[in-house]
């Protein structure tokens, strides 16, 4: 065993993970995970633990790991974190627990992602389930959204009692881990066992409840008898680059295609929803959203697979194991450039996509270098569907619908580190008020909203 190097991981070919949506991580087995976890040097001001969001005590889970005391490690992560087998495969790492680790100064850093993942799915398949002995308080609170912000705040205040009601606009609860993140990176059966976690903790979950619509938040609260609310709607409504051609047939917001694809099932034989088969698909954007589109348009059997993007590699900002296994399984990077116009036939189709090349200049206000097009250098890419992933803002339905409630001017809902909205009662955290983030971040926000809506109740009622 080469110390310096992490223990590798067992992976569907790119070959052949690129025809199917089955995971294409699989993870360690115990006996490698006893042996990555070895590699853990138990630091004493463990660095790993202060780049972790929710600031899981990862030295002591590792420990238990090492030992072979995997259920005692998932205790350990469970009373920091309440999606690990989530987060174990989508979080960020490099930038978070891994970018601190010690071990990554002289050679690769411990694989923390793995390990969380091998425990939480270990407990999955062999732990017990935890005896429910929870006292009902007989309080009412309403959780809009069934995304990671909202089923932690959800799960939180069930387990102290609270009678919950998430509502979800869509028909099945998740959020962004069902329609957004496909299959291959996060099977849903995953998802849907945390869903179950929630309603066997009571939590009444009702979808196709659009919130602004079917009822306001107004009314969950002044009719309905919600003494609190919790606002974990996301940022699903798409940007557009605002250029000619952008309303053409097999012109989709990277949303809609994921939507289709994960939520709607496209990509299966039997499967009712329309989608575009496309052969030359570009997808515009650098994010995780874009790597998920272009590598979904490969498995869906598009011959040629662009990703087209304004800035350098070194900009790109989805995770470096998305962008890696994004080029194994045949992407094409088309770095520095800028779509100006999507081209169509007369019958309104996708005939190509005209880019312009781009240099990058001086440092913009985001502290990244500002791609300057080069004047001259429009070439037409042939493709015959355009995905656009350049971004998601919150929808304005919530604000426009319930009374007091601040927002920016982006739309971000505007909430103190508590959660608390300008609204009594009313709390928001996630991508709502945050824009698009992270999973970890919305599941941080979740909790700390939870906290913060117990004691507003306890206070009231006093
Ligand atoms: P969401 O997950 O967006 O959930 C919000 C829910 O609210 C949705 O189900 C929505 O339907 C519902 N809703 C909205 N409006 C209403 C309403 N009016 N009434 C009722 N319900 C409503 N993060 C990572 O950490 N790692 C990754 O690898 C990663 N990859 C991503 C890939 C894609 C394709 C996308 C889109 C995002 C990715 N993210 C990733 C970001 C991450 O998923 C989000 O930051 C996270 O899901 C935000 O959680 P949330 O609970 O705030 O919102
Ligand atoms: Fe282990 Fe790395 Fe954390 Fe140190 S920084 S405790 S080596 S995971």
């Amino acid at each position: 065993m080469d110390v310096m190097k992490k223990v590798p991981v067992r992976e569907q070919a790119p070959d052949v993970r690129n025809k199917n949506f089955d995971e294409v991580c699989l993870g360690y087995n115990a006996e490698e995970a006893q042996e990555e976890a070895t590699r853990c040097l138990n630091c004493k001001n463990a660095k790993c633990v202060q780049g972790c969001p929710v600031s899981i005590n990862i030295p002591e889970f590792i420990h238990n790991v090492k030992e072979g005391n995997f259920e005692e490690a998932y205790k350990v992560i469970g009373k920091s974190s309440a999606l690990p087998a989530v987060c174990g495969r989508v979080c960020p790492q490099e930038t978070q627990c891994e970018g601190k680790c010690i071990r990554g100064i002289k050679g690769e850093s411990v694989s923390i992602g793995r390990l969380e993942r091998f425990v939480a799915d270990y407990h999955m398949a062999h732990g017990e389930k935890a005896e429910l002995n929870i006292e009902k308080n007989g309080k009412r609170v309403a959780v809009v959204g069934s995304g990671p912000a909202g089923i932690t705040c959800a799960g939180e205040l069930a387990k102290k009692g609270y009678d919950v009601t998430v509502f979800e606009a869509l028909h099945l609860a998740g959020g962004v881990l069902v329609y957004g993140i496909p299959e291959f990176r996060l099977p849903k059966s995953i998802v849907q066992k945390e869903v179950d976690t929630l309603k066997e903790l009571g939590v009444k979950v009702e979808t196709n409840m659009v919130i602004g619509r079917v009822l306001s938040i107004d009314e969950l609260m002044d009719d309905y008898g919600f003494e609190s609310v919790f606002i974990g709607s996301g940022a699903g409504l798409p940007r557009f680059m605002n250029i000619p051609g952008e309303n053409l047939c097999g012109v989709y917001s990277a949303n809609e295609f994921l939507t289709r694809t994960n939520l709607m099932k496209a990509y299966k034989d039997d499967s009712t929803t329309p989608i575009m088969h496309a052969k030359k698909v570009a997808v515009v954007g650098g994010g995780n959203v874009a790597m998920d589109a272009a590598r979904c348009a490969k498995r869906l059997g598009a011959e040629e697979v662009y990703i087209v993007y304004r800035r350098s590699e070194e900009e790109l900002p989805a995770r470096k194991e998305e962008v890696e296994h994004a080029k194994e399984e045949g992407i094409i990077f088309k770095l520095l450039n800028n779509p100006v116009e999507i081209l169509g036939n007369e019958d309104e189709f996708v005939t190509g996509m005209k880019c312009i090349k781009m240099e990058l200049g001086e440092p913009d206000a985001s502290g990244r270098r500002r791609p300057v097009e080069i004047p001259g250098s429009e070439f037409v890419l042939d493709v015959d569907a355009v995905v656009i992933s350049i971004g998601t803002s919150p929808n304005p339905l919530i604000k426009a619908t319930t009374k007091g409630l601040d927002t920016q001017k982006w739309g971000g809902i505007i909430a103190d580190e508590n959660g608390l909205t300008s609204r009594e009662g009313v709390y928001a955290g996630g991508d709502a008020v945050t824009g698009a983030a992270t999973v970890i971040l919305a599941m941080g926000a979740g909790k700390t909203a939870a906290a913060a809506i117990d004691e507003y109740i306890q206070n009231k009622n006093k």
